[in-house]
């Protein structure tokens, strides 16, 4: 990571966001990624042989944005991805297959198990994908979405093989990532701030004028 001069993840050559791909075996998380970075598609399930990550460099709003973007090694069959494949994620990719309903019902556990390692502070992006399967779509539109709204996360179509919606997916959750980061700085430099100018009035006037400027610096 690069050094930390603005906020987690920035530093002076921009931000760095980690970003992880969650979902059942074979609906498209490999090919997503390698679509997005490659640009290439094959039609075969590649197994990758262990957790990697591909490195993907944006520019948002005139600020550098590196991604990291985490993809399984197939460990999803088994539900055993380690804590160091969740550790410090500021970003999630939910890939569900439309063709595929079970694919659909396991994302929402695979969005409970994101919780349970990482809580709720993080920016979530739940992708339908296969889109240009759209005949054989059995997941419903709008309870996809509906799902989405009450997890807090974005829904999304895509098709990796016609190279559809993904570079916006990713620019949507890169956008989030780096609002929320911007919005954990100020907030961490509020109360830095806020904490260190109620010392100085203890020392000068006493309780009470700590309590009036203690109010005065939420503002
Ligand atoms: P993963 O196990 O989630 O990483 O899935 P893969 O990326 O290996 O893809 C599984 C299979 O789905 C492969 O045969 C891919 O070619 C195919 N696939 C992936 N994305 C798409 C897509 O957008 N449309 C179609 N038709 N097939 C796709
Ligand atoms: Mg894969």
């Amino acid at each position: 990571m690069a050094a930390d001069s603005e906020a987690p993840g920035a530093g002076t050559r921009g931000h760095n966001f980690k970003v992880v791909l969650l979902g059942e075996g074979c609906v498209g998380k490999t090919s997503l990624v390698m679509r997005y970075v490659e640009d290439v598609f094959n039609s075969k399930h590649v197994t990758t042989l262990q957790a990697s990550f591909l490195n993907k460099k944006i520019s948002l709003g005139g600020r550098r944005v590196n991604l990291s973007i985490w993809d399984t090694a197939g460990q999803e069959r088994f539900h055993a991805l380690g804590p160091i494949y969740y550790r410090a994620s500021n970003g999630a990719i939910l890939v569900y297959d439309i063709t595929d309903q079970d694919s659909f019902e396991k994302a929402k556990n695979w969005v409970k198990e994101l919780r349970k390692m990482l809580g709720a502070d993080i920016c979530l992006t739940i992708v339908g994908n296969k889109i240009d399967l759209q005949k054989d779509q059995t997941v419903d539109t709008q309870v996809a979405e509906e799902y989405a709204e009450s997890v807090n996360a974005r829904h999304c179509y895509t098709s990796a093989k016609l190279n559809q919606g993904i570079e916006e997916m990713f620019l949507d959750l890169s956008k989030r990532m780096l609002e929320k980061a911007q919005r954990d700085t100020e907030q961490r430099l509020a109360s830095e701030f806020g904490s260190s100018r109620r010392n100085v009035v203890v020392v000068e006037d006493g309780e009470e004028a700590q309590e009036t400027l203690g109010r005065s610096s939420c503002c």
